[in-house]
C-alpha cells in the first residue's frame, strides 16, 4: 500500500501540495481530478520519490519513500511514474526504449519480457520505429510498457489520456484495467478531464489548489460533490441559488444564497411540468443532446434529452425536477 500522510510541498511562497493524505491499495485504480496548476504533477513526483517534500511522509508498505536529497539515484524501484511528455530516448526504437528498462536482466528473460510487453501494449507493428515516427498514443503505450517492465508495485500516470483520441484512450483504459487485475498493481493517475476517471477508477479524488477536497467512489462524488469546483470538475451541472428553487416547485429551508447542485439528467422533459421555459441552445452530443432552457432572467437550466426527441430552439418546454435529486453543497468555492 502506498500512503501519504499530511503531505506538503512549497516552492518559495507557492504551496503546490497542501496536507494531502491518501492511500492506494494493490489492485486499485485511483484517479485524481484537478484543474491546471492544482498540484497534480507535483503530488505525483512526491509520491514517486522524485521530489523532496516540505513536510509529511510518503510510505510504501510502511517503509518511507526517500526523496532525491537522501539518495544517489532519485526514485523508488517499485514505484514508476509515466510523465506527461513520455520522456522516451529519442535516438533508439520504441522496442529498445522498453528493453532499456530491463538491461540488468539476463538476455533470455529480457527478450521474453519485451515481447510480452509489446503484445500487452499493442506495439507489434510499430516496435522498430523511433519515437518521432510514432503517434502520441504509441509513445504513451511505449512509456507505459517501459514503466511496467519490472512489474512495479505502484504505477503513477500524469494525464495519461489528455493528448489521445477516443480509440487510443479506450485502448489505454483497457490496458490499465488488465494490468491492475492481472498484476495487482496499484494505479494512480491524475487528469483534468473527469470522463476517464469516472469510468475506470474505484475511487476518485478532487484536487483544488493543492488540497484534496473530496475523495470517494465516483458515483458518490458525482452525485454529492462537496463544492461548486468539485461539481464542475466531474461533469455538466446546474448550480442554482436556493432563492430560485421555489420556482421549480422545490420548497426548502436553506438561506437564499445557498448553492444547490442538480445534474442535467435529473431534469425531465414533461407536458405536465411544474415549471418550464424557452429553449435557448441545443448541443448535439451523439446519443443525447444537452438542451439549455431559460427559466427566467436569472436562471438557465441544462437538461439532457435523447437525440430522438424533437426539440427546437425558441420552443417552450415543460420540465420536472424531483426534490430528492437536489444536492445541497457544503463548501462554498
Ligand atoms: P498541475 O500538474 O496540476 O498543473 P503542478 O503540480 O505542475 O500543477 O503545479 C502546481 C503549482 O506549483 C503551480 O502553481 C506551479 O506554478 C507550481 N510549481 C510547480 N513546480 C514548480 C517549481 N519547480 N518551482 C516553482 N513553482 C512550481
Ligand atoms: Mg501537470
Amino acid at each position: 500500500m502506498l500512503e501519504s500522510v499530511h503531505l506538503v510541498k512549497t516552492f518559495g511562497d507557492v504551496t503546490a501540495v497542501r496536507d494531502v493524505s491518501l492511500g492506494i491499495k494493490p489492485g486499485e485504480v485511483v484517479g485524481l481530478i484537478g484543474a491546471s496548476g492544482s498540484g497534480k504533477s507535483t503530488l505525483l513526483n512526491l509520491l514517486a520519490g522524485l521530489l523532496d517534500l516540505t513536510s509529511g511522509t510518503v510510505t510504501l508498505n510502511n517503509e518511507r519513500v526517500k526523496g532525491p536529497a537522501e539518495q544517489l539515484v532519485a526514485g523508488h524501484p517499485h514505484i514508476k511514474l509515466v510523465h506527461q511528455e513520455y520522456q522516451l530516448m529519442p535516438n533508439v526504437s520504441l522496442r529498445e526504449n522498453i528493453a532499456y528498462a530491463l538491461r540488468f536482466y539476463e538476455k533470455r528473460y529480457q527478450t521474453y519480457r519485451v515481447e510480452q510487453l509489446i503484445q500487452l501494449c499493442r506495439l507489434e507493428a510499430i516496435q522498430h520505429r523511433l519515437p518521432r515516427q510514432a503517434s502520441g498514443g504509441e509513445k504513451q503505450r511505449t512509456a507505459i510498457a517501459r514503466a511496467i517492465a519490472e512489474k512495479p508495485a505502484v504505477l503513477l500516470l500524469d494525464e495519461p489520456f489528455s493528448h489521445l483520441d477516443l480509440p487510443n484512450r479506450e485502448l489505454i483504459r483497457g490496458m490499465l484495467l488488465d494490468l491492475v487485475r492481472n498484476e495487482k498493481t496499484a494505479c494512480l493517475f491524475v487528469t483534468h478531464d473527469a470522463t476517464d476517471a469516472l469510468s475506470i477508477s474505484s475511487r476518485i479524488g478532487i484536487l483544488q489548489d493543492g488540497q484534496l477536497v473530496q475523495m470517494g467512489v465516483p458515483m458518490e462524488i458525482y452525485r454529492r460533490p462537496y463544492n461548486a469546483y468539485t461539481a464542475q470538475m466531474t461533469g455538466p451541472v446546474n448550480l442554482i441559488r436556493a432563492k430560485y428553487l421555489p420556482l421549480m416547485g422545490i420548497i426548502h429551508a436553506y438561506p437564499p444564497n445557498a448553492l444547490a447542485c442538480v445534474r442535467p439528467e435529473q431534469i425531465r422533459l414533461t407536458d405536465r411540468g411544474r415549471f418550464g421555459g424557452t429553449v435557448r441552445n441545443i448541443f448535439f452530443k451523439g446519443a443525447f443532446m444537452e438542451v439549455e432552457v431559460e427559466i427566467n432572467r436569472f436562471v438557465n437550466l441544462t437538461f439532457l434529452a435523447s437525440s430522438t426527441e424533437k426539440i427546437k430552439v425558441g420552443q417552450l418546454v415543460g420540465l420536472e425536477l424531483s426534490p430528492e435529486s437536489v444536492h445541497w453543497m457544503r463548501g462554498s468555492a
